[in-house]
């Protein structure tokens, strides 16, 4: 199975997606690990992304969509694969709809959290808790300034791509202000597991 995970930062796509990827046997492709192990790594794109992700901006298009491209080609996605923080931008979703028109794949589905901005500092501040107390790093992107930013790039640059989606007939839109079980719930539910 081949799917999309939409939904500002917090909205719980890592988590769900990690559900999905015990379920369906496919890996989950989060541009956002990819290029923090990019940033880890010292690699030129690394070099070059990390202040604009510190920032909370994007990376360039043509980046992640490399990088996307060549990911999918391996062999663990032959079966498919989640795609979780990509397509970020209409010309991502346009780059990634012909990518795949061009290798002979289609998306399944593609699956919106929707939740309420107001609640997503609060994740964000928890998510910092939870990894200061179990002893890991916290990402540089995760303090309320970048945090902010991320949110106006959102709501600038990804909200747009839902509209795209649905004029495919992909979207599926799930209430992602569920507790976490119920929203898995729901997913399955949608994707018919
Ligand atoms: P994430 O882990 O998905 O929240 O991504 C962390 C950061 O990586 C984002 O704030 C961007 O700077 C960058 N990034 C991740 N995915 C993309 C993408 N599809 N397009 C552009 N930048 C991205």
């Amino acid at each position: 199975m081949r799917l999309v995970f939409l939904g500002p930062p917090g909205a719980g796509k890592g988590t769900q997606s990690a559900r999905l990827v015990e379920k369906l046997g496919v890996p989950q492709l989060s541009t956002g690990d990819m290029l923090r192990a990019a940033v880890s790594a010292g690699s030129p794109i690394g070099l070059r992304a990390k202040a604009i992700m510190d920032a909370g901006q994007l990376v360039s298009d043509e980046v992640v969509v490399g990088i996307i491209d060549q990911r999918i080609d391996a062999p663990d996605c032959a079966t498919g694969f989640i795609l979780d923080g990509f397509p970020r931008t209409v010309a991502q979703a346009e780059a990634l709809r012909v990518m795949l028109a061009n290798k002979g794949l289609k998306l399944d589905a593609v699956i919106e959290l929707a939740v309420d901005e107001t609640m997503l500092v609060d994740r964000m501040r928890k998510r910092v808790e939870e990894a200061l107390a179990a002893g890991k790093e916290v990402r540089a992107d995760d303090n309320p300034e970048s945090f902010k930013t991320r949110l106006e790039t959102y709501r600038a640059q990804t909200a747009p791509v839902s509209a795209y989606f649905s004029e495919l007939g992909k979207l599926v839109s799930i209430d992602g202000m569920m507790p976490i079980d119920e929203v898995t719930a729901a997913i399955d539910d949608a994707l018919g597991l």
